[in-house]
């Protein structure tokens, strides 16, 4: 038995990449003869143009995605069919590399990720978020043959993208418990203790990191070196499972019963991980709260928290889905109001900073 993975050719996690892409590229012996790009409005688009400088492409082969819609998707790949593209350029926070990777997936061309934002582990992820038929999806995508980030355009993220990143990054410690448990009890036939190892790792390396000033330039390659590892890990499982668990289901539950909410992914998994890790593991919940109290995410927090009613209805939501993806929340079984005094005493020591 062996397993077939795919592994990027290059990361590139250091300041000043794009100007350097050029010397990159040919470093890696990575030769575009015709490559498009795929970005979104604002700050992106300006790291696109410099990209284009820097490799010579054309206006003519940019394309602007605003939603990660199935009916973008199609749009990405019949512009690159077109073009008969060997090269999609994914340059963005989530929608444009989400779109990049299944466009390129479903065309057959090679994906080179840029991400502008630290905000979550799908920009190394062989699955891509998309809305289809008005249902956010997880599906299948292409890995990315090449991965660069310029620590220079992460630097200037938002401090909520940032904590965002840590969030999904240290879930896995969760995801990994979910994934052991299936595996166990026989739910999950597939287990792999490489692809464990590297999820574990790097969620540990931002759990432990001594400097929680998050705009420190080795904090955020330790970061971003995570988030990346985190999609390789998932790569290597054949499934997210590394990665997402019941913390996950909790935000896809929010997103479920409130499609309009403007929290960011790692802010539900985040709150979704305290949540579960008070149910399940007290040394786990310790740890977690007292990692996002020293970033300061705790105070950033307080806004999911406010709603506790709300957060209660998403906790049993998430129960209720993917039940055939065994996890530590088809083991508890317990009354409505035992899961609002949890919520209730989650909430408190968030609010106790
Ligand atoms: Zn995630």
């Amino acid at each position: 038995m062996y397993n077939t993975i795919d592994i990027p050719l290059f990361i590139t996690i250091e300041s000043n990449a794009l100007h350097n892409i050029k010397k990159i590229l040919q470093k890696s012996n990575l030769h575009m003869n015709n490559p498009v790009i795929v970005t979104d409005a604002g700050k992106s688009l300006e790291y696109a143009k410099m990209v284009a400088r820097m490799l010579r492409i054309k206006k003519s082969k940019f394309i602007m995605v605003s939603f990660n819609t199935y009916e973008e998707v199609k749009r990405v790949e019949r512009f690159a069919r077109n073009l008969k593209s060997d090269f999609i350029i994914g340059i963005g926070g989530g929608k444009a590399l989400d779109i990049a990777k299944f466009a390129s997936f479903r065309y057959g061309g090679y994906f080179l990720s840029i991400p502008t934002l630290p905000s979550h582990d799908g920009i190394a992820s062989p699955v891509a978020s998309i809305m289809i038929e008005g249902k956010r999806m997880s599906v299948g995508a292409s890995m990315p043959l090449g991965i660069l980030i310029d620590i220079d355009v992460i630097k200037n993220s938002p401090k909520r993208f940032i904590f965002s990143g840590i969030m999904d990054l240290i879930s896995n410690v969760s995801a990994i418990e979910d994934w052991i448990l299936a595996y166990q009890k026989g739910y999950e036939i597939r287990f792999n203790g490489f692809s464990k190892a590297i999820a574990l790792s790097a969620a540990e390396s931002v759990l432990n990191f001594n400097e929680k000033n998050i705009y420190n330039e080795e904090f955020l390659k330790i970061l971003l070196n995570g988030l990346v590892l985190s999609g390789i890990a998932m790569e290597i499982a054949g499934s997210s499972r590394p990665a997402s668990g019941s913390e996950h289901n909790f935000s896809h539950a929010f997103d479920l019963l409130y499609p309009d909410n403007t929290f960011l992914h790692g802010e539900k998994v985040g709150a979704g991980h305290l949540i579960i890790s008070y149910l399940r593991d007290k040394n786990e919940y310790k740890k977690i709260l007292n990692c996002f109290r020293d970033f300061g995410i705790t105070v950033e927090l307080k806004k999911i928290f406010e709603d506790k009613d709300k957060l209660l209805k998403v906790f049993l939501k998430a129960k209720e889905i993917r039940k055939d993806r065994y996890s530590y929340l088809n083991e508890i079984s317990l009354n409505e109001k035992f899961y609002k005094n949890v919520i209730e005493k989650v909430s408190r020591d968030i609010f106790s900073v």
